[in-house]
């Protein structure tokens, strides 16, 4: 039987912005009038952009998801890849 291990207070924080885009996030940003651009120079930087498609993170994302992992699962469930997703945003230099 697998174990089942929630995540980390902090993880759960993290998780929970990037479902609701409320976020440090430049596209948030840019919406609240903190930042001057959404932009991070490849790209509207959304939580998606960050997770699926931003090429500064094309390494880390592609050594932890091998295969193509869509956003509902990284941010959903199961619970094993919120910890991937997770660990994923403690190696990006982003603060979300
Ligand atoms: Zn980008």
């Amino acid at each position: 039987m697998k174990t089942f291990q929630p995540l980390a207070r902090a993880h759960q924080v993290v998780i929970f912005r990037l479902r609701t885009g409320h976020c440090r996030l430049l596209a948030h940003l840019y919406r609240m009038k903190i930042s001057h651009t959404d932009d991070c120079e490849t790209g509207t930087q959304t939580p998606e952009h960050v997770l699926q498609t931003c090429p500064s993170f094309a390494a880390l994302r592609s050594e932890l998801w091998p295969v193509m992992v869509d956003l509902k699962e990284k941010l959903w469930r199961p619970v094993e890849s919120l910890w991937q997703t997770a660990d994923f945003l403690a190696s990006i230099t982003l603060t979300v």
